[in-house]
């Protein structure tokens, strides 16, 4: 590129860093960029992620989705699709079923290695990706961003994203000040999770007619669950969560994935009702993770230094929406970046649009995914009824029914392109405010249409 409006360093390879890649390849001409990936290949940690509607969506204006169908993976059916049981499962007799979860459109399970794949080549002819390249920390005093690294090296860029996950050193450099120290590091949740696959016909065996090897199920009950779904091959995706009570908030000390023990796992549902017990007993090797998160993150931008993902708003695993949303920051922040509206003299007032438009509402899913968890483990209001016998129906079931769709929606509502439509509002009033901006947004003159989408009808009044 022969003259870029600025140079963006991306640091962080995974799902949210190159999906900014992608995004700034996709809506912007006029943007050099630079990923810096720690590893020697993008981390493929946890084997599988579901999407909904707003992540295809964004999949999709990215020009991936021809490139994801011909890997024999369907876009989300625009229609309702029933989706987990509910089972109340903490004590040793059988239980019911007392609620089956219906969902407004489908969901896409994808493998994490074939989705960074395709990110990957997405950017292949638009940017170089450095690999073994881990961040230490950055300095910036008005000029250029200057990145340190693990191997002894620097580089410099006008721009630094930091989508270097939970753990990240940007994250790290940016909360550094004693005053926001403590949001520097992410802390644990208090909750373990076993992850395994299990052969479904070694259930069978075990439970004749065990309905985990047909259909997608959450078992219930004090301080642990259960999520289970079949997947190909035969197998079931197993995952139990126990969070032991009075840790959530501590710092988690030593490595976060172990392997697991399977006679622990037995041990902690040994009580449980026998389709939960059986589940746990048939598992021959399993991981343990301890679930971490970033909790009230109060800013997630620092002069030209933002932060993505992961790195800004790592929440539990409840929702299955960690990396949805890094996929929502990318978008929004990759179409604030190759605004023509933006450059390097005003790129930090962009970067403030960008904090504004996402991290209210990340920091939003990071709590209702929170939240999730406590229902499911009964630990919420709306859930201690159902700790009752006859909780079979009436008010305090449907109200923990309710509790649980109400957190569930955002992975389905709205779209990424309404949203987008209300930063860039943002970002032309903010920009046309600006009193060192050189831009005079009247003077500008804008396609109808930036990247394949019109521009919002508020946008248009703004400008
Ligand atoms: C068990 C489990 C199951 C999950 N299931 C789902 C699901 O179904 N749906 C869903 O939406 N989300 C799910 N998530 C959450 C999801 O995996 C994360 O939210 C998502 O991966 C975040 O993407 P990211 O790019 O921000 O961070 P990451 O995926 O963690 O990527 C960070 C990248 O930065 C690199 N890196 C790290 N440190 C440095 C450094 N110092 N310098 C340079 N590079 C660095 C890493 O190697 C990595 O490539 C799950 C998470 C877990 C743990």
């Amino acid at each position: 590129m022969s003259n870029p409006k600025f140079r963006v360093a991306i640091c962080g390879g995974g799902i949210g860093g190159l999906a900014l890649a992608n995004a700034l390849a996709t809506f912007a001409n006029d943007v050099h960029v630079d990923v810096y990936e720690a590893t020697s290949t993008s981390s493929e940690i946890g084997a599988g992620i579901i999407f909904w509607k707003r992540s295809w969506f964004i999949l999709q204006s990215l020009g991936l989705e021809s490139t994801l169908i011909d890997m024999d993976l369907k876009p989300p059916e625009d229609k309702p699709r029933p989706g987990f049981i509910l089972r109340k499962a903490d004590q040793k007799e059988p239980s019911h079923n007392f609620h089956r979860l219906i969902t407004p459109h489908g969901s896409v399970a994808m493998h994490r290695a074939i989705l960074l794949g395709v990110l990957r080549e997405g950017v292949s002819k638009h940017c170089t990706i450095h690999y073994n390249k881990r961040l230490l920390s950055y300095n910036q005093s008005g000029g250029p961003v200057t990145m340190l690294f693990a191997d002894g090296t620097s580089a410099e860029a006008d721009v630094v994203i930091g989508s270097d996950g939970i753990n990240s050193a940007t994250r790290q450099t940016m909360f550094s000040n004693p005053t926001n120290e403590r949001f520097s590091r992410p802390s644990w949740t208090g909750t373990y999770c076993y992850r395994s696959l299990i052969d479904s016909t070694k259930v069978l065996k075990a439970l004749p007619g065990h309905q985990a090897t047909t259909m997608p199920i959450i078992y219930m009950g004090k301080d642990k669950h259960t999520v289970s779904y079949p997947i190909k091959g035969n197998l079931i995706n197993y995952l139990s969560f126990y969070t032991v009570p009075g840790r959530e908030g501590t710092e988690y000390e030593g490595p976060s994935v172990v392997d697991g023990s399977c006679d622990e796992l037995v041990k902690l549902f040994e009580e449980w009702e026998p389709e939960a017990r059986t589940l746990a007993s048939c598992v021959e090797k399993c991981s343990r993770w301890a679930i971490s998160q970033h909790r009230g993150t109060p800013f997630c931008i620092s002069g030209k230094v933002a932060l993505l993902g992961d790195a800004a708003h790592a929440m539990s695993t409840h929702l299955g929406a960690g990396a949805s949303q890094s996929l929502e920051d990318a978008y929004i922040l990759g179409r604030i970046l190759a605004h023509p509206a933006v450059n390097l003299r005003n790129v930090e007032e962009a970067l403030q649009v960008y904090q504004k438009a996402r991290l209210p509402i990340a920091n939003a899913v990071v709590e209702r995914s929170r939240t999730t968890g406590l229902l499911y483990e009964l630990n919420y209001p709306a859930a201690l009824g159902c700790l009752d016998e006859d909780a079979t129906e009436g008010d305090l079931v449907e109200n923990f029914i309710d509790s649980v769709y109400g957190q569930w929606t955002g992975q389905w509502e709205g779209l990424p392109s309404e949203d987008w439509a209300r930063a860039e509002a943002l970002l032309i009033n903010t920009l046309g405010r600006s009193d060192d901006s050189e831009i005079s947004i009247e003077k500008t003159s804008f396609n109808n249409t930036l990247g394949g989408f019109a521009i919002s009808p508020q946008a248009q009044v703004v400008a």
